[in-house]
């Protein structure tokens, strides 16, 4: 039967880690929430890299995205509006054997917090973050987010917003010591999935922005962005995100793009053409912070107060 000879069976290592090991309850998304396609492509992400779920930590901020560490069985720190990355950065100094993902939104992540997203950019720390951009606070029922466009609608801004949006793609490519930054939306999954897996992979603070579907209050946008084939085009090249060829065929338009090359990754995220899916920026070699902070785990209570006397004699008088 089906080709199986009746004694064979699967050989799978003693702990191995199937998709239930990494759910946990039932997502409280509205239907059609791009929230739910992430969620699905990180649980699978953590089996197939078999991610340990009790050396695997989630950490958000407050805002319908930042609920994930809800739904995932390991560890996880739903934690204060904006906070999200000084809380990741603690615990990637301190425990660097742990896999830390950060979940945002664009409230939480460019508004109260954009220090704290600009600074862990420039430390550069081990971290997979995911920057779920709908462009509205959804969680609040529709206030313009720092991320809404001119003329969005929303119950603070009745007659339409102003102010020009902020494009976290451009922040992001801004800051020194950037190096891995990459740009997928969450009703392409096969493309989602190849980006946060190569985010995974990558040593330092990988940043993935997501284009978010919120059909809740803004479904204006997302019918334009996921009905137009014509505004989206796929970043080829070897180093950058890859699909398969069927993916591929998706994409009414792709672009070649090196990205070793920051400028040019730089004039991608300000061009008004197009919105560019692929990998814009990778820098390899660069300084992480936390290999610092992790420079004296395993010594013991006694040397490290040793230590720290001997510095504290050197300011003696
Ligand atoms: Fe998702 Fe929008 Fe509903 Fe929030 S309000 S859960 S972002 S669809």
């Amino acid at each position: 039967m089906f080709g199986l000879k009746p004694d064979a069976a699967l050989e799978l290592p003693e702990n191995y880690y199937v998709l239930d090991d990494y759910e946990k309850g039932i997502a409280r998304w509205c239907d059609g929430c791009g929230d739910h396609a992430v969620l699905a492509s990180v649980q699978k992400l953590c089996r197939e890299e078999q991610l340990d779920p009790v050396k695997t930590v989630f950490v958000s901020g407050i805002g319908c995205s930042s609920r994930f560490p809800h739904y995932m069985n390991t560890y996880g720190f739903h934690g204060l509006h904006g906070r999200a990355f000084p809380v990741a950065c603690g615990i990637k100094h301190r425990r660097p054997d742990l896999d830390v993902f950060v979940i945002t939104g664009d409230g939480d992540c460019c508004s109260i917090g954009a220090g704290a997203w600009i600074h862990a950019i420039r430390y550069n720390v081990n971290l997979t973050v995911m920057l779920f951009n709908n462009e509205i606070y959804g969680l609040t029922k529709k206030q313009q987010s720092p991320t809404s466009r001119i003329g969005t609608v929303s119950n603070t801004t009745p007659r339409g917003s102003i102010l020009p949006p902020l494009d976290p793609m451009q922040v992001t490519l801004g800051v020194a010591n950037a190096s891995f930054v990459a740009q997928t939306a969450d009703w392409n999954p096969a493309h989602m999935h190849a980006t946060i897996k190569a985010a995974h992979a990558h040593k330092g603070f990988s940043f993935v922005h997501i284009l978010q579907r919120c059909p809740i209050f803004q479904p204006e946008l997302v019918n334009e962005l996921t009905s137009n084939r014509d505004n989206i085009c796929y970043l080829k090249d070897d180093n950058g995100i890859t699909v398969s060829e069927d993916i591929e065929k998706t994409f009414k338009h792709s672009a070649p793009h090196d990205p070793s090359d920051i400028n040019g990754a730089r004039q991608l995220a300000a061009s008004e053409e197009k919105i560019y899916l692929g990998l814009f920026y990778q820098g390899k070699n660069k300084e992480n912070y936390d290999d610092y902070g992790a420079h004296n785990l395993g010594v013991t209570v006694e040397e490290k107060t040793a230590m720290l006397n001997a510095e504290f004699d050197k300011y003696g008088i």
